[in-house]
């Protein structure tokens, strides 16, 4: 179907009947459709996303792409432009007081505006259930990419890399976030080569609700000392979370060993024992370049304050010791091929 520019008398006729679009104007990028308002089209390039904007009848149940421990992701096509979205749907009872925190948070997310960061058009609440419509990435997740390649080498991995400390400087230096719940399942792949983070803000609202709880299950955990001791926490978790994540790239295993040659970790108790006291876990120098083995231990200090910060690694060698190789991730992420219909 063709859309109607923004200048076009039609469109106000094409928004009204579609009983959801009120007061807006379509914009597609060749992403998927954002909504404006009139005078947000004339105005500044940044925008503003406004209430109302999509609805979930505008748009067809493809399939379940993804389940996570707090609900399912499903690839959703808007029903007038073909564009694919991501709906992430989460079942919750939220406390009275816990709805305005959530709404916060929603909003925060949805006015992120940085091209390493997964974008989200539009959240709902109804009756306990919270629906996400996100940017849908094509290559799903470093957990899926994973499991095809294993492991990924280190000039890949440089310039993955580069592009999170990018999303991180975002949400650390203009939306003062702390991810809280930075792993491979939240890092987003697409077919240009490009990584993005996502699910900053769901992890906030969990902490504000009765599903707490369920944020510790699962056999790995991304969290850093801090944060699991109950002290304060800051940006610098995220750092540590980061260095977990590389190390279990490169290695192709989470980067904690499980006692006594089992598979996985089956005591949460253990496991959060192994990294609160024991030692932070390294790059093993004979297989891994000096650099990277640097990198990693600036990450995962135990103290925070010894920690490297976002901006701090940007300026690593290791990021920049393979820029001549002119690395291109988009036939990486490409020629593993994809679990997703779309890709
Ligand atoms: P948790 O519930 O702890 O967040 P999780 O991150 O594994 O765990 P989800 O966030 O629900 O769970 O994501 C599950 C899977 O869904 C991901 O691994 C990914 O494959 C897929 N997925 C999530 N968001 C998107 C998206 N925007 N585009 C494409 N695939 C996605
Ligand atoms: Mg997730």
């Amino acid at each position: 179907m063709e859309i109607p520019s923004p200048d076009e008398d039609s469109s106000a006729k094409f928004l009204i009947q579609s009983g959801t679009f009120i007061d807006g104007n379509l914009l597609v990028n060749s992403d998927g459709v954002r909504v404006v308002s009139q005078s947000e089209v004339k105005g500044p390039p940044l925008i503003k996303p406004t209430d109302n904007q999509l609805s979930l009848a505008d748009v067809d149940t493809i399939k379940v792409i993804g389940k996570g421990n707090r609900g399912i992701v499903q690839l959703v096509q808007h029903k007038w432009t073909g564009q694919f979205f991501a709906s992430k749907v989460i079942q919750m009872k939220v406390e009275e007081s816990a709805r305005k925190h959530i709404a916060q948070e929603l909003k925060i997310n949805q006015s992120s505006q940085c091209p390493y960061v997964v974008v989200c058009y539009q959240s709902f609440y109804d009756n306990g259930t919270v629906s996400i419509i996100l940017e849908y990435m094509d290559g799903g997740s470093l957990v899926d990419f994973l499991r095809k390649v294993k492991t990924i080498p280190e000039p890949f991995l440089a310039v993955i890399c580069k592009q999170v400390l990018k999303g991180l400087l975002y949400l650390h230096r203009e939306k003062h976030i702390i991810h809280r719940d930075l792993k491979p399942s939240n890092l987003l792949i697409n077919h240009r080569g490009e990584i993005k983070i996502t699910d900053f803000g769901v992890s906030a609202i969990m902490a504000s609700t009765s599903a707490r709880a369920l944020t510790f299950v699962g056999t790995y955990n991304y969290m850093s000392p801090e944060r699991l001791t109950g002290n304060n926490y800051c940006y610098k978790s995220d750092i540590w979370s980061l260095g977990l994540v590389l190390l279990e790239c490169a290695t192709g295993k989470f980067p904690y060993t499980p006692p006594d040659q089992e598979e996985e970790w089956t005591n949460f108790y253990e496991l959060m024992e192994a990294i609160v006291d024991g030692p932070p876990p390294s790059a093993a120098s004979d297989q891994f370049s000096c650099e990277f083995c640097s990198f990693i231990s600036a990450c995962v200090q135990g103290d925070p304050n010894n920690r490297w910060s976002a901006n701090e690694l940007m300026g690593h060698p290791f990021i920049s010791m393979y820029e001549d190789l002119n690395v291109d991730l988009a036939s990486y992420f490409t020629d593993a091929g994809s679990p997703l219909a779309t890709f």
